[in-house]
């Protein structure tokens, strides 16, 4: 009988380190001993060669002229949104209304919208995960799909093209941006880490990414987050979306659980020699805009692109029509 106690307790005792040993291996935090130099400790991909975020140097990218990208459902207002605070971040669900889908560009395949999340900093020079030319945003938007062939989001990431982010940077601006007054004064509904509110009638994604979203920076990398899977296809924007310091500051009111959530952006991680790709549409002001060509490019054959392999003389030729046109119009 007693025999039969001890062993009941030790089993009991046993589930209990399980428990706390699971939970503890899935914190994590952006200072101190759980801080991204200590994630590689637990979780081994967090130290693989394809991490994100990066630093993107313009002058190294490869220009190439992807299929179009193609953002379906964005258009459509979204009946029912969970807005969570998660403790890292203020994660955005779909409950209710169409799903949105992306597809094209570097992508093959079709891509369903799984959840979109924000990183920010303490004030407005920091905050963005990824880095152009070495610069920081206020803060950055991550839209993550899953492979719709894959049928769930778990799945998806046993394998390497299992998802992609959208990322979009942002930038302050004197004037708020009404597209997102709505959603940032839902903001203090999810204060406290772990709490979560409903948001019925939620603004389209294309209010959402409400920006040019021609010209975009991919690369292969990984989740920024433990357990840092190296599965995401990132779709970098160019263009920043303006929101107002006022706006931001909304963010910086979360609460994780040592106070104010006011740093959750990881450092950016190195390249390993990994080609990073501008994709630009053949429009005008993306052919006029301030890419540079990297002459030291290898002309990749991937069948994903076409390589425009002469970048200078493609403006020439380009600026030649649009002056003799000009002069038949007139
Ligand atoms: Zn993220």
């Amino acid at each position: 009988m007693m025999k039969g106690f001890t062993g009941t307790i030790l089993v009991y005792l046993s589930f209990l380190i399980s428990q706390i040993n699971k939970n503890f291996a899935q914190e994590f935090s952006y200072e101190g001993s759980m801080g991204p130099n200590h994630w590689g400790e637990w979780y081994h991909q967090c130290v693989g060669k394809h991490q994100s975020p990066i630093n993107i140097v313009e002058h190294d990218v490869e220009i190439v002229e992807l299929p179009k990208l193609r953002f379906v459902n964005f258009d459509l207002k979204i009946e029912e949104v969970e807005l969570h605070n998660n403790g890292h971040t203020v994660v955005l669900l779909i409950r209710h209304g169409p799903l949105p889908i992306i597809l094209g560009g570097p992508l093959t395949g079709k891509y369903q919208f799984a959840q979109l999340h924000f990183h920010w900093g303490q004030n407005d020079a920091e905050g963005s995960e990824n880095r152009i030319n070495n610069g920081s945003f206020p803060m950055e938007l991550h839209v993550v799909f899953f492979k719709a062939s894959y049928g769930s989001f778990k799945e998806a990431t046993e394998h390497p093209d299992g998802l992609t982010v959208l990322s979009f940077l942002y930038s302050t601006s004197r004037q708020s941006n009404p597209t997102y007054d709505k959603f940032v004064q839902m903001l203090p509904m999810v204060e406290k880490p772990k709490s979560s509110t409903i948001i019925t009638n939620f603004p389209t994604f294309d209010d959402l990414t409400l920006t040019d979203r021609d010209a975009y920076f991919t690369y292969g990398g990984s989740l920024t987050t433990p357990p840092c899977s190296e599965v995401v296809t990132w779709i970098e924007f160019k263009k920043t979306i303006p929101l107002s310091h006022n706006q931001i500051q909304y963010f910086r009111q979360l609460n994780d659980h040592n106070g104010k959530l006011l740093h959750n952006f990881r450092p950016v991680q190195p390249l390993y020699g990994r080609t990073i790709r501008l994709s630009i549409s053949p429009e005008w002001n993306t052919l006029f805009s301030d890419v540079e060509k990297n002459n030291k490019a290898t002309p990749r054959n991937d069948g994903m692109g076409i390589k425009i392999r002469n970048f200078s003389i493609y403006k020439i030729a380009v600026f030649a029509v649009f002056v003799i046109i000009s002069r038949i119009v007139s």
